[in-house]
């Protein structure tokens, strides 16, 4: 056995559990993807190797022999006819074939259940459009998308009495759309993309007990303002949410000012989260709303794309680029850096309102 031919059945071996594809194969098959021969006895030792080092469990079965019929028998002993074609194997003298199957011990891959987007502050930014049309595009089965819009929110950020109502609208929002779901036999927990202010209100709804019977899949936020202390291992533990991403932009430079200007939030989308179940990742070259620039969000989400990644394959080995575990442990800035700038925008706020409130009536 030369060490290459080794090598690139390993790295096969890895692909396999990385995406969560193709974990159980005969020898025959494995041999013909890695271009080796099926009586390769070097081969053989590398697959028993691996069932000897619990990588790999070996399972034996029978398939039935009838020419057109091929198919695997169910498990449990030698059988003496096939529930498939019916032929009795006594009777017409013909014998099973025993084969054995390599089954790689891993999760396999997770289909992409249905999509909740709560966007930042712009609603009509045209990667709404762009986005559901490439998912649409890019995945090689439908996921519903439903893009929650709260209307236009520009000066309401900086109050914290309207935060909490635009969070109940969207809890409320989300939990029409689960029971919807329900109905249509599609998995009752979406996986979440948020980015900017949609993270400060999804946070808002998870930590919202009237909110509780809401279940969530795998959450991504982008450009976060969520302060980086979140629980979400909590969240985590308790089963409301299954994994978390948190896609850190290099050049934000918007980010880190929100805890000035807007209440309960931080600064997760530079510096991470702490909590040790999430996934931080950060892409060197992307600014606030770099996510959504047609360009980056095609590479997101396509087959390859860190999105896609995530929400579609077995989190135990996905380790991709740019992943780090925060330093140290965050702090909120003190208190008086933060007071004048809240004031700040709390004057601005009220002379702003009635403006506001008249532009709603005319654009909602
Ligand atoms: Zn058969």
């Amino acid at each position: 056995m030369s060490p290459s031919s080794h090598d690139r059945w390993q790295a096969e071996i890895d692909r396999r559990l990385q995406q969560g594809v193709e974990l159980e194969f005969t020898l025959a098959q494995f041999a013909g993807v890695v271009g080796a021969q099926d009586s390769d006895t070097a081969l053989q030792a590398f697959l028993d190797n691996l069932v000897a080092s619990t990588a790999a469990r070996r399972i034996d079965s029978y398939r039935c022999p009838v020419r057109g019929c091929d198919r695997v028998l169910p498990p449990g002993g030698q059988p003496t006819s096939c529930p498939y074609c019916h032929t009795d194997y006594l009777q017409e003298g013909c014998e099973v074939i025993a084969e054995h199957f390599y089954r790689l011990v891993g999760e396999t891959s997770r289909d992409i259940r249905w999509v909740i987007v709560i966007h930042g502050m712009n609603s009509r930014a045209k990667w709404q459009e762009e986005f559901s049309w490439e998912i649409a595009n890019r995945l090689s089965y439908s996921a519903p998308v439903l893009i929650y819009k709260y209307g236009w929110a520009t000066i309401d950020v900086f109050t914290r009495w309207l935060h909490r109502r635009l969070a109940r609208q969207m809890g409320e929002r989300m939990r029409i759309a689960i029971r919807q779901a329900e109905k249509s036999d599609l998995p009752t927990a979406p996986d979440i993309i948020a980015h900017s202010f949609g993270t400060l209100l999804l946070s808002r709804v998870l930590a919202d007990a009237e909110f509780a019977d809401l279940k969530f899949g795998r959450i991504i936020t982008a450009a976060s303002i969520v302060r980086p202390d979140f629980d979400w291992d909590r969240l985590v533990a308790e089963g409301r949410v299954e994994a978390v991403l948190n896609h850190v932009g290099g050049q934000d430079g918007a980010v880190s000012y929100a805890q000035y200007a807007i209440p309960g939030a931080g600064p997760g989308g530079v510096a991470g989260y702490d909590a040790k179940t999430v996934l931080n990742v950060r892409t060197d070259t992307y600014p606030h709303s770099g996510f959504f620039i047609p360009e980056n969000l095609r590479v997101l989400i396509s087959r390859e794309g860190l999105w896609h990644g995530f929400l579609t394959r077995p989190l135990a080995h996905f380790r991709p680029p740019g992943s780090f575990v925060p330093e140290a442990r965050w702090r909120p800035a003190p208190l008086p850096a933060r007071i004048p700038t809240r004031l700040l925008a709390y004057t601005v706020f009220c002379l702003l309102a009635p403006l506001s409130w008249f532009r709603r009536r005319l654009d909602p």
